[in-house]
């Protein structure tokens, strides 16, 4: 059988194909643009690839609760296998989102016009994660294209919607429980030489405080939201130190992401006018979880922090609300699926890779804590790039990545 790895080489240029063609489809998440072209194109492709595929579409009644920002976009997700399997085992399933967040400013070509300018290929979403599905492409093409017989199951999934949470996404497919697996790689940028075991948690919390209007000339005739949301910003800044004690055991990126963290004030809302004194005043918070904590222990802390404000003023009323709750996940360091993608990384870019606890969330809690299949992320990219103007991947990068991804199917599945 020829050497897969040399293969790889040799369809170089098809993968960087299956790159421009992905980013020229404007996938644009919120609100969830042309999701349906993008499957489109993929169950075509895989079509030809001998694999079985089709299209998971969210029911529209469910629009509201999943993915209310967009809901006269359908949220639409493809997932197959490859047939070359002698078993229908479980085996490796590969995942990326195919979503893109609007291009921001500062965009000095099209986003949506892949240019190779300088060894680079520019694109919105290259990084995060078009180059990622281009890499399973490539591995799929791959398999195809040697007829490889695994002995193993290959599946995978290309799902929308990761950029704001992925509900109606990868968490769709987890909820329905359309994956079964004993490995998950989502294939997220982790260059240059990472291999992310697992993520931090996340907490959004919106604070609402209610006071009582009055003229700016008797402001004693008011009770003043913004002056009660000083108090709530107060105690949130003493809480983010005593948590600065905290610290993860797992390996990190930089050493300030061993501990978890609390910003305050992403929003800020509240008043009317310079001379009315301010009856609703709107904060929001996100909270950073490490992979010792849960969201339950982090909600509680602020909920302490709250309920000891309001005996020091009984005048303080806020409500709580808590859009986003995502439990840290994490594969053991030393598991099977770390520890050959590692091996396969370091063999193939002559470098040992880091194995990290991610500071931003992906799409893996959900295949981790809800199917409970080991999933770490790994792909083509670097996660700098991602949501950056001028965004690009090196196409060698893509070669690479590809390899390392095929070697690791071909060991898990051989
Ligand atoms: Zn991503």
């Amino acid at each position: 059988m020829p050497d897969p790895l040399v293969h790889i080489e040799q369809i170089a240029d098809q993968i960087v194909e299956y790159c421009k063609a992905l980013v020229r489809i404007p996938t644009v998440n919120p609100p969830g643009d042309h999701y349906e072209d993008l499957c489109q194109y993929l169950l075509t492709t895989l079509q030809g690839l001998n694999c079985q595929v089709e299209l998971v579409r969210v029911p529209s009644s469910r629009a509201e609760e999943l993915y209310p920002w967009g809901k006269d976009y359908p949220r639409v997700s493809v997932i197959g296998r490859y047939l070359g399997s002698r078993s229908q085992r479980a085996g490796l399933h590969l995942s990326g989102h195919f979503d893109v967040v609007p291009p921001g400013k500062g965009w000095t070509k099209d986003p949506f016009q892949p240019v190779l300018e300088d060894g680079k290929l520019y694109g919105l979403g290259i990084s995060d994660m078009k180059g990622g599905i281009a890499s399973i492409l490539g591995v799929i093409q791959t398999l195809a294209d040697l007829r490889i017989e695994l002995s193993g199951d290959l599946t995978f999934s290309f799902t929308p919607d990761e950029e704001t949470g992925g509900h109606g996404g990868v968490g769709y497919l987890a909820e329905q429980r359309l994956i079964q697996a004993d490995y998950g790689i989502i294939t997220e940028p982790s260059q240059p030489h990472l291999v992310k075991i697992g993520h931090r948690g996340v907490l959004w919390v919106e604070f609402v405080t209610r006071g009582k209007t009055a003229h700016g000339s008797v402001p004693y005739k008011g009770i003043n939201a913004f002056e009660k949301m000083v108090k709530i910003a107060l105690g949130l800044q003493e809480l983010e130190k005593r948590l600065h004690k905290k610290q993860t055991a797992f390996p990190v990126i930089e050493p300030e992401q061993r501990h978890p963290s609390l910003m305050i004030g992403g929003v800020v809302r509240g008043g009317v006018k310079t001379n009315v004194v301010p009856d609703e005043c709107f904060l929001s918070i996100d909270r950073r979880l490490i992979p010792e904590e849960t969201v339950q222990e982090a909600y509680a802390e602020i909920q302490e922090v709250i309920a000891r404000l309001q005996n020091e003023d009984p005048e303080l009323r806020v409500d709580l609300s808590t859009p986003l709750r995502i439990e840290p996940a994490h594969v053991p360091i030393d598991h099977l699926l770390c520890t050959t993608v590692a091996t396969s990384h370091e063999e193939i870019y002559g470098k040992s890779p880091q194995r990290v606890i991610s500071p931003g969330f992906a799409d893996s809690h959900y295949l981790v804590r809800n199917l409970g299949i080991p999933t770490i992320t790994y792909g083509p990219g670097t996660i700098s790039m991602a949501h950056a103007p001028d965004e690009y991947i090196i196409p060698d990068d893509l070669v690479k990545a590809t390899q390392v991804l095929t070697r690791v199917a071909l060991q898990l599945l051989a």
